[in-house]
This record gives structure tokens, sequence and C-alpha cells, in this order.
């Protein structure tokens, strides 16, 4: 049992080094990663620049994306156009074959035309012919009889004359019988083609009416395509104009920077520099130049490069004086400290921070926040390290009223 405690107890201990050790290890590089999101530039035109540049980053990300859906519907387009031309084509072949049989059929009803004509003209001759056959033994009558009796020179030799003739006037009504089927048969015949003719020529009228659908389709597509064109068109103008104004925007940021820059570097603006933390932080913990003092319980004797000045942990702090941020980031002994370049040969160092708001290259004006301030680095407690140096030489920044400073407290 009190085996298992003291496991329990180690455990604890194992767990609570590892939590320490972790927040240790992940609390600068959660620092370090705010400091980056929140540096944003200080001058307003800059920002209206940058935005401005972001904007129309934005509009050609869109424009693009724009253009590649375009493009992708007017492809789909125009396979839709190829496959409805495909089809015309097919159709308009039928309707050419069915208007050649139509033409055919036409042919052929003319021809069947012609030979109920022709038949009807041989019925009609032999219907003369026979009617003409029997007006004249009609007409001629008894006479004819007593013609052909007289002349006869037999009774066998008349009823055989008479015979003949039955016979003539019988096969005239067979032929004309005769004649009269075969008319009967060919307009029979010419009705089915009749009939045969009109089947196709309905086939026809639902061809080209399916053909003038699809050319209405094809018509409807064909606009599509042109839309998406037109459109896909406007967007390239409307990405060359973006792409030409970010151009210049970037340009003319650029020439602004190097102004900036010009206006800025290698001039000090002189007077003196301006009391980096609230008027409120007055209370100095340790004084520029030797000093002895007792870190972690040892006796520590080092030359102090700055001033300390006691706050707490998130406190302002502010540029001194205008300048370009040469430095933002991280250092054993300052922890996350800024460095400002001001001009002929002034920089001044801001240490121990618990977050950086500015960024290297940056241009601060005097009084602009730059950091907040902690205990990061080699430090005992939150507070604020700051140093003045000129040509690289530090300065005492409490003598010769280089730094203008509210009444002032030493614990120290
Ligand atoms: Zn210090």
């Amino acid at each position: 049992m009190k085996k298992r405690k003291s496991i329990i107890v180690k455990l604890t201990a194992a767990l609570v080094f590892i939590v320490c050790i972790f927040s240790i290890v992940a609390s600068p590089m959660s620092i370090a990663y705010k400091a980056q999101a929140s540096s944003k530039p200080t001058d307003s035109k800059v920002q209206s620049y940058e935005e401005r540049i972001a904007q129309l980053k934005k509009d050609q990300k869109a424009y693009e994306q724009q253009i590649k859906e375009a493009k992708a519907s007017a492809a789909s387009y125009q396979k839709q156009k190829e496959y409805l031309d495909k089809q015309i084509a097919a159709i308009s072949e039928e309707i050419q074959l069915s208007n050649d049989l139509i033409i055919e059929y036409n042919n052929a009803l003319i021809e069947k035309e012609n030979e109920i004509a022709n038949k009807q003209t041989e019925y009609d001759t032999r219907m003369q012919n026979f009617k003409a056959r029997l007006r004249t033994s009609y007409e001629e009558g008894s006479m004819g009889y007593l013609t052909m009796l007289f002349s006869s020179k037999s009774l066998s030799g008349f009823l055989t004359s008479i015979e003949r003739m039955t016979n003539m006037l019988n096969y005239d009504k067979r032929m004309m019988k005769e004649l009269n089927d075969q008319k009967a048969d060919l307009t029979e015949s010419k009705d089915a083609l009749e009939k045969i003719k009109a089947d196709q020529q309905a086939v026809l009228a639902s061809l080209q009416e399916s053909e003038k659908t699809l050319e209405e389709k094809l018509a409807e597509v064909q606009k599509l395509y042109d839309d998406t064109k037109k459109n896909q068109q406007e967007r390239e103008k409307m990405l060359a104009e973006a792409k030409k104004a970010e151009e210049k925007a970037t340009k003319e940021l650029d020439a602004y920077l190097e102004e900036l820059a010009k206006k800025h570097s290698g001039v000090y603006e002189g007077g003196a520099f301006s009391w980096p933390l609230p008027k409120s932080e007055n209370k100095i913990t340790s004084k520029y130049g030797w000093r002895t003092y007792n870190i972690w319980g040892t006796t520590v004797t080092d030359y102090h490069r700055g001033i300390d000045i006691s706050c707490v942990t998130g406190t302002p702090v502010y540029a001194a004086a205008s300048g370009k941020v040469e430095i933002s980031g991280w250092n054993d002994s300052y922890g996350y400290y800024v460095l400002i370049n001001h001009g002929s040969g002034y920089t001044t160092l801001y240490a121990h921070n618990s977050q950086l708001l500015v960024k290297q290259g940056q241009w601060v004006d005097r009084g602009t926040m730059i950091s907040k301030s902690g205990s990061t680095g080699n430090s005992s407690g939150p507070h604020l390290h700051l140093e003045i140096s000129l040509n690289g030489k530090l300065l005492n920044p409490l003598e010769g009223g280089i730094l203008s400073h509210p009444a002032l407290k030493y614990y120290c």
C-alpha cells in the first residue's frame, strides 16, 4: 500500500514536471506566434496599399477560378454542339434519302398513271371499235343479215357468218373486260404506291420536325457557348486589369516605402528620447553601469548595459523615437526584444518582453506600441530593460537629458 502510494506520488511529480517543461517550451513559441500575427504596419498609407494589394490578389484568384469554370463549361457546350452536329448530319442524310425515295415514288406514280392512261386509251379504242361494230350490225339490221343470207351460198354458210359475227363481238367484250381488269389492277397498285408515298411523306415530315428541334437545341447550346466564351473573355480582361493594378499598387507602395525610408533614415530627429512606458511606471530597479546583485542565490557582478524599469507583464512598451525596427526577435539574454535604429547613429533596445508587436524592417513613429513587457530571457521578474547607444557605444539613459522621464523612484 505504501509502495503504491509512493509510485503515485512519483508519477504525479513526473507529470507536473512534464507539464512545466511543456509550458516553458511551448509558451515562447505561442508568444512568438502572437507577435507575428499581431505585427501590422502602423503607417495608414502603407496599410491601405497593403489592403488594396491583398484585395487585388483575392480578386485575381476569384477571376482565375471563374475563368477555369467558364473554360470547363465551354468545353462541355462544345461537346454538346459536336454531338448535336453529328445528330443533325445523320438526320439530314435521312431526310435526303427520304426525299430521294419520294422522288422515286413520284416517278413510279407518273409511270403508273401513264400505263393507266395507255390502258384507258386501248380500252377506249376497243370500245369504239366494238360500238362501231355493234352499230354497223344493228344499223344495217336485217339488211345486213339479208345481204349475208343472200350472199351465202347456203344456209349453213349464212349461219357460219352470223356465228363469226357473234364470235367477234364476244371477243371484243372479252378483250374489254381484260383491259378493264388490267386497268383496275394498275389503279390498285397506283393507290398502294400513293399510300407508300404518303407514309414516306409522313416520315419525312417527322424527320424534318426532329431536325428543327435539334437545330433549335443547337442554337440554344451555341448561345450558351457564346455567352460563356464572352464571360471568360471578360474575366480574362478583368484578371489582366487586376494584375496591372496590383503591379501598379506594388510599385507605388515600394516608392512610398523608399520615400519613408529616405525621410527616416540617417536623420535623428533630435530631442530627448521619450519614456518607453506609461508615466506611472517610474520605478528603477537597476541602473546603468557596473553593478553587483543577487540572482537565484548567486552574487553576480556585471556591467549593466541599460536601465531596468519595473512593470507588470503585459505593460505596453512604446518606441522612444521614430525609426526602423532592425530586430524584433529572440535572444537568450534579452528574451523577446526590439532594436530600433533612429538614424544619426542612435539605437534603442527594449528587452524581456512577453509579446512583440512589430516586425523587422517596419518603420515606427515615436510612441508606437512595439511590445508588451514581461520577463523572458535572463530576467528574475517582469521589467523593461532599456538600452540607448550612439554609434554602437552604450549611453547611460539617465544622464545628459538623453531620455525624458517622469519623476523616478529608485529601488537599487
Ligand atoms: Zn537590465
